[in-house]
């Protein structure tokens, strides 16, 4: 696990901003001020451009240049990027309370449960863990006479 555990991210969409030149247009924050000095020579003619932090701040593209760095709306988006910036809430401390009354080494009440016990009253194929090769081929042998005989009515 590598990387910031206090890091929560949020849909990826919130990691780009749009670009007020072109909505189709999805950029970084980080690279948004370097964006809009390219996209500004493909659209010569648009005087004044929208805040892509916030639709209600239209400024001239000289006046945007330098209202990115300061927006508001700005300054939240980034600090939602960097929580770790954020005063960090102390996580309640629980009390780890041994109830001694229990004893662990008490054998449980309720009886194990025998899988090889429940297999031999069933007519299902076992299959004989554990046992020596011999005994293996053995068991094989019997069962394959087991259900051979049940299949020659
Ligand atoms: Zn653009
Ligand atoms: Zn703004």
């Amino acid at each position: 696990m590598a990387g910031n555990n206090i890091f929560v991210g949020g849909p990826n969409l919130t990691e780009y901003v749009q670009c007020p030149y072109d909505s189709a247009h999805r950029i970084l924050p980080v690279r948004l001020a370097f964006h809009l000095n390219r996209c500004a020579k493909n659209f010569p003619c648009s005087k004044m451009v929208r805040c892509p932090f916030n639709t209600s701040h239209l400024y001239s593209v000289t006046n945007m240049q330098e209202h990115i760095i300061e927006c508001p709306n700005r300054s939240n988006l980034e600090r939602y990027k960097m929580p770790d910036m954020l005063p960090l809430v102390e996580p309640p401390r629980h009390e780890f309370i041994v109830d001694s009354a229990e004893n662990w080494d008490d054998d449980p009440p309720v009886p194990t449960y025998n899988p090889k016990t429940y297999c031999e009253e069933k007519f299902i194929i076992r299959n004989p863990q554990g046992a020596p090769p011999a005994a293996r081929r053995e068991f094989r042998e019997r069962e394959r006479r087991r259900f051979t005989a049940n299949n020659q009515f």
